[in-house]
C-alpha cells in the first residue's frame, strides 16, 4: 500500500473504496512494528482501540452514511495529551501507571470527525527540552539520519510523521516544541495563537505559553486539523471565542497568488552568533526572491533578541514550579515508600522527576521567592509586555514576520551536551512566538549542503490571523520554492 499524500487524497481513496479504514490502520501498525524499535517515536501503540475505531468507521461507510472530515485519518499524540482510559505519563517516572481520566477537547474534536488514534508519542519530560533526551523512554532517532536528534520536545511526534508511522501528530509547543522538531525532520509544524486551541487535557508545563500544535507532511493536513480542533471550549477559559475560519479553504483561494505581501524580519537575527552560515544564506535568498516577486520585505529594528531566551526560561520555570506542584505521590502515578507524609512528598518528587525537570522547578521557585521576585519574575513580565507592544506595532505595518526556525541544524544524539549555553539558546527563534502568543509555522523549504538534512523557514502572523499564515505559507511553497 502507498500511504496517501495528504488527507484530501485519503478521503478520495476512502470514497473510491481504494482501501478501508482497517486496511490503513493495519498498514501504519505494521510500519510502527517495523521501525519503532529503532526510532523510539511511539511509547504506546493502541492497536486494539485503533482497530476498533477503524471497524466502526468502516461500518459507517457500509451503511452509506456521509463521510466525516477526518474519516479514518490515522493520528498519533504526544504523551502530554489526554486520551481517556489510555496511559498518560508526560515521559516521566512520576506519572508511571497513570491513565487519562478524560480526553483533551482538541483531541475529542478530531475523534468526533473520524480520526483514529494509533498511539502516544515520546517527548521530553513534561515538554522540557529540545532533543528528546529528557525522556524516561530515552531519545528519539531522526528517521532521516539515525545518528541525529529528532529535536524536541515533540520528537516522537515529528519522527512518527516523517517516517510515515502515522499521517498526522498532535504535539505541544511552549517555546518551539512543535516547530523545532518539524524543522529537524523535514515536515510542517504549526503552533496556533495562544487561545486558539483549548488546553483542556494538555498536561501543563507553562500555562501562559502552552498550545497544542500540529505536525504533518502536508500543509493541507495542518490547515484542516487546525480548523477542526480550534475554537472556544467552556473547559478552558483562555480559549478564544473568535470565529474559526476554514484554513483549508485558504489553500484553494484564487487570489492567493496575486496578493503583494508586506513582510518584516528582525535586523539583529542575521548577526546572531550561533546562526549557521548555511541557514543564514538560504533564508536571505528567500528574502531576495520575495523582493524579486514584488513583495515588500524590510528589516525592522528588534532590540530584544538577547532578552527573549532568559525571560522565557524565567517565566516558564516559574509557571512550571506551580503547575508541577500537584505531583505529590498522592493523587497521580508514582509514589515512593516512606514513613512520614513529608518524607513521602520529598522521596516521590526526588525519585519521580528527572534531572532537567528538577533543575527547572528549583529555578522557578528561586525566581518567585520574595527576595528575587522583583529582579527576575516581575522584570521578565515587563519585558514580555514590551515585546507584545513591539509586536503589535510590527503587525500594524506588516502581514508577516519571517526568520529561520532554528539557528543550527539537527545535532548528533551523542556528545551534544557540551555547550549548555548554545543548547538553551537554540530556542531563540521559536520562543518569541510563545512569549507574545502569535501563530507560527515551520515549513520544510531547505536542505543543508553538507549533510542533506532538512530545515525550515519560520513564518508568523498577528494573533488569530491563522488564515493569513496558511495563505502565506501556501504562497511560499507554490512560488518561492519553485524559483
Ligand atoms: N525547548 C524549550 C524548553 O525546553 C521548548 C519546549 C516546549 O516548547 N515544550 O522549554
Amino acid at each position: 500500500m502507498i500511504p496517501p499524500k495528504n488527507i484530501l487524497e485519503h478521503i478520495r481513496h476512502i470514497q473510491n473504496r481504494a482501501y478501508t479504514c482497517v486496511d490503513l490502520t493495519i498498514y501504519y501498525l505494521e510500519r510502527i512494528k517495523e521501525h519503532n524499535q529503532q526510532l523510539n517515536a511511539f511509547v504506546q501503540v493502541y492497536a486494539d482501540s485503533a482497530l476498533q475505531q477503524a471497524r466502526e468507521l468502516d461500518d459507517h461507510i457500509k451503511q452509506n452514511k456521509p463521510l466525516k472530515r477526518l474519516h479514518g485519518v490515522v493520528i498519533g499524540i504526544k504523551d502530554l495529551i489526554a486520551y481517556q482510559k489510555h496511559p498518560l505519563t508526560a515521559a516521566s517516572k512520576i506519572l508511571e501507571g497513570h491513565y487519562a481520566p478524560f480526553t483533551a477537547t482538541a483531541l475529542q474534536k478530531l475523534i468526533d470527525e473520524g480520526a483514529i488514534i494509533i498511539g502516544s508519542q515520546n517527548c521530553d519530560e513534561f515538554g522540557m527540552g529540545n532533543s528528546n533526551r529528557n525522556s524516561i523512554y530515552g531519545p528519539v532517532k531522526n528517521f532521516l539520519d539515525q545518528t541525529k536528534t529528532s529535536g524536541g520536545s515533540s520528537g516522537g511526534s515529528a519522527v512518527a510523521v516523517s517516517a510515515q508511522l502515522c499521517m498526522v501528530s498532535l504535539g505541544t509547543d511552549t517555546g518551539g516544541s512543535v516547530r523545532q522538531p518539524a524543522d529537524f525532520t523535514g515536515i510542517y509544524g504549526f503552533k496556533p495563537s495562544y487561545g486558539r486551541v483549548s488546553r483542556y487535557g494538555l498536561v501543563a508545563y507553562a500555562s501562559s505559553f502552552d498550545q497544542i500544535g500540529v505536525l504533518a507532511n502536508d500543509l493541507y493536513d495542518i490547515a484542516l486539523v487546525l480548523e477542526i480542533m480550534a475554537g472556544r471550549d467552556p473547559h478552558d477559559d483562555t480559549s478564544s471565542p473568535l470565529v474559526v475560519d476554514s484554513y483549508s479553504k485558504e489553500l484553494t483561494l484564487e487570489n492567493t497568488h496575486t496578493k503583494k505581501y508586506k513582510i518584516a524580519y528582525f535586523d539583529s537575527i542575521f548577526n546572531y552568533k550561533y546562526l549557521e552560515s548555511g541557514i543564514k544564506k538560504n533564508v536571505l535568498e528567500t528574502i531576495d526572491t520575495l523582493r524579486t516577486l514584488g513583495h515588500t520585505v524590510e528589516a525592522v529594528p528588534f532590540d530584544y533578541l538577547d532578552y527573549i531566551v532568559p525571560i522565557y526560561y524565567i517565566l516558564t520555570t516559574a509557571e512550571a514550579s506551580s503547575n508541577l506542584a500537584r505531583y505529590d505521590g498522592i493523587r497521580f502515578g508514582y509514589r515512593a515508600t516512606a514513613n512520614t507524609l513529608k518524607e513521602q512528598y520529598t522521596k516521590t518528587r526526588t525519585e519521580g522527576f528527572g534531572w532537567e525537570v528538577k533543575k527547572r522547578l528549583m529555578l522557578g521557585k528561586f525566581v518567585l521567592s520574595s527576595q528575587y521576585l522583583d529582579n527576575y519574575y516581575l522584570r521578565s513580565l515587563k519585558i514580555r509586555q514590551l515585546l507584545l507592544t513591539a509586536t503589535t506595532d510590527i503587525f500594524a505595518q506588516y502581514d508577516a514576520i519571517i526568520m529561520p526556525t532554528v539557528p543550527m541544524h539537527a545535532w548528533d544524539i551523542e556528545g551534544h551536551k557540551k555547550n549548555i549555553e548554545q543548547d538553551y539558546l537554540s530556542d531563540i527563534f521559536t520562543v518569541y512566538a510563545n512569549l507574545v502568543g502569535i501563530p507560527a509555522m515551520s515549513i520544510p523549504l531547505y536542505r543543508h549542503k553538507e549533510n542533506n538534512m532538512p530545515f525550515g523557514l519560520q513564518i508568523m502572523t498577528a494573533s488569530f490571523n491563522e488564515s493569513l499564515l496558511v495563505q502565506f505559507a501556501n504562497y511560499i511553497l507554490k512560488t518561492v520554492q519553485k524559483q
